[in-house]
Order: C-alpha cells, then structure tokens, then sequence
C-alpha cells in the first residue's frame, strides 16, 4: 500500500485522551532531563509559557526521560520555572510512564504495512550507496524490501550479538512541508524514520507526535534547531490520526562563537547565573533585551510583563549571543 498520510489517518477512532479541556488546545514545553536548563533552554520554554497564555491555551509540560536522564534535572527544572512564575496547568507527563502508548501506535501502523524491521547499524548506513536524490544522511532503504527468509537470518545474526532490529516507519521518500508562524514554509524529505532504535528505546520523533496528539497539544513552539523534524512528525501524526498542529520555530541563543549555547560556555544556568548575582528580574530584563524588545517604554521584571508586552508579530528572527557574565 502507499505510505502517505490521508485525511483519515490510520489511526482514526484511536480518540484522545484530554478530556473536554482540550477544546481550547494546549501548548508545552518539553525539556529533556539531562541536567539543568541554560539561558536558551530557559528562553524557549518561557516564549511557550507566553504564547499559551496568549492564545488562551493551556501550558503543559513534558518530561522526556527516554534517554539521558540525570536523577533531580526534571525536578531541578521545573523548580526554575516556579521561581520565574511559570507552572504548567496539569501535572507534567512523564515519558517513561507511558511504553505501551509508544508500543500500541506502532503496533496501528504495523497493521496498517506501514512498519518494517531494519538490521542496519550505523556503519552500514553509513557506507550503503544512497538512494538517487536523498538527501545526506536519509536512510537508503536497505532493509525496506527484504523477504522473509532474509529477515529471519538477520535478526538470528542480530540476537547473536545480544541485539534485535530496530523499527521504521514506511515512507513514500518525499518532500513534505509544514508552516511555521516565524520561519514561513519548511520543507524536509521524510525518509523511513525509526520508530523504535535497535536499543529498544521509542524514537523521538514517535514520542512526540503520540504524546502532543494524546494531550491535545495543536501549536507547538520550540527552539529553531526542530524546525527541520517538523515535517517528519507532521507526516506521522497525519498516519496517526492527530489533529493539525501550528508550529512556531523561534531563535537559537549562541556563544560568542556563534554556536548553539551550551553548559560549557561558563555561568549559562539559572543556578549558576544566580549565584553570580542575578535576580528574577535580570533574567526579565535580558528576555527583553534579546527578543529584541529594549526600545519599548516599559521594563519587563516578570513573567507578566512578558506575557503582556511580547508581541510575537516583531519577535526578533536573529539568534542572540549570550556572552557569559564572570565572576570576577
Ligand atoms: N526534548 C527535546 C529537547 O529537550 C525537545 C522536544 C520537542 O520540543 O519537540 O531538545
């Protein structure tokens, strides 16, 4: 059968499961606990929190321990949000505790043709001649039409080495666009992307279009190094029978090197910023300053001044560069 989304989906008649809250759709935020959030992280999720309580949406918030969890972050995280005035509307959503939702979707998409297993490491990938056309990267379709006899002696070789194959989606291989409010038109191919690595562990890109569907989330803001996954999971999440979704992909904070901000950049966390002096409202004051809003009378000191002067119509599209202050 071809693989593209349909109006109707596959999973049509899965239903949703937010109850009647979700008429007014929601927005979240969705950090990985792998340590504490830096200035960037912390700029995106409060441009979430904004946008929500602009748009009348709810705010919620997603825990995404799947992989590189540090014992405390997820705690440590929203424990920064609360001191910055923001708190999500419902109790945050915990990956690990929600395998069988993961299981259950791949399984209507196997059901629907749409799954295949693939033996593939890395390097095989890497080295396979790739598809005409695909772009860098794209999987090259080793293992898409492989008949059975051929699978049964590969996941033999795999389980020999303690391994089982991983699980990917059966695209149609094209170009898929979606619209983001910021960026305009943003166009990826969708090769056949995993659903559930060789490690067994439920892929990104699966996680996040099952759980934004199961919790009514219909606009989706992030920062801009997503934006390319976005048709990926817009294609899915047409195959599973989710709602339509708005996206807005908003600017990165860099180093002076003009490279994505990191911990390694020096004093970036709000702990670390903190204990050089910062208070709630120099944090306000620098989201001011790097939305491109410091040529307005008034000064923003929280979170309310946030939500009621960020006009998203004039969000600065540019990057800013986030020069660590020093302790001396
Ligand atoms: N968990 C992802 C991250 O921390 C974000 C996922 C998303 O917003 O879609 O980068």
């Amino acid at each position: 059968m071809t693989a593209g989304p349909t109006a109707d989906g596959v999973g049509r008649g899965a239903g949703r499961d937010t109850g009647p809250g979700a008429a007014n759709g929601a927005g979240r935020f969705a950090p990985s606990p792998s340590g504490d959030l830096h200035i960037g992280n912390i700029r995106s999720g409060l441009l979430a929190f904004v946008r929500a309580r602009q748009t009348g949406r709810r705010f919620l918030w997603r825990i995404e321990d799947l992989d590189r969890v540090k014992p405390g972050a997820a705690e440590s995280q929203l424990a920064v949000f609360a001191e910055l005035g923001v708190t999500p509307d419902e109790e945050p959503l915990v990956q690990s505790s929600r395998l069988h939702r993961y299981a259950a979707a791949i399984d209507r998409l196997d059901k629907a043709g749409l799954v295949y297993e693939c033996y593939c490491s890395r390097k095989d990938i890497a080295q396979a001649p790739s598809a005409p056309h695909a772009p860098p990267g794209a999987y090259p379709g080793t293992c898409r039409h492989l008949g059975e006899g051929d699978r049964e002696a590969r996941r033999a070789e795999l389980a020999e080495q303690g391994r089982q194959p991983a699980l990917r989606l059966r695209t149609d291989n094209a170009a898929h666009s979606i619209h983001d409010e910021l960026l305009g038109e943003v166009t990826a191919t969708v090769d056949d992307l995993v659903l559930r690595r060789g490690d067994g562990v439920f892929a990104y890109n699966l996680t996040v279009v099952v759980d934004d569907s199961a919790s009514g989330v219909d606009e989706v803001l992030r920062g801009d190094d997503l934006a390319s996954s976005a048709p990926r999971q817009a294609y899915l999440a047409g195959l599973l029978g989710a709602g339509p979704m708005g996206w807005l992909h908003v600017p990165l904070v860099l180093n002076s090197d003009g490279r994505r901000l990191a911990k390694r950049d020096g004093a970036v966390t709000y702990q670390q910023l903190c204990a050089l002096g910062w208070t709630v409202a120099d944090v306000f004051a620098w989201m001011q300053q790097s939305l491109g809003f410091d040529d307005a009378d008034e000064n923003w000191t929280g979170i309310d001044d946030m939500v009621a002067h960020l006009d998203f119509g004039r969000l600065d599209a540019q990057p800013t560069v986030f020069v660590p202050p020093s302790g001396d």
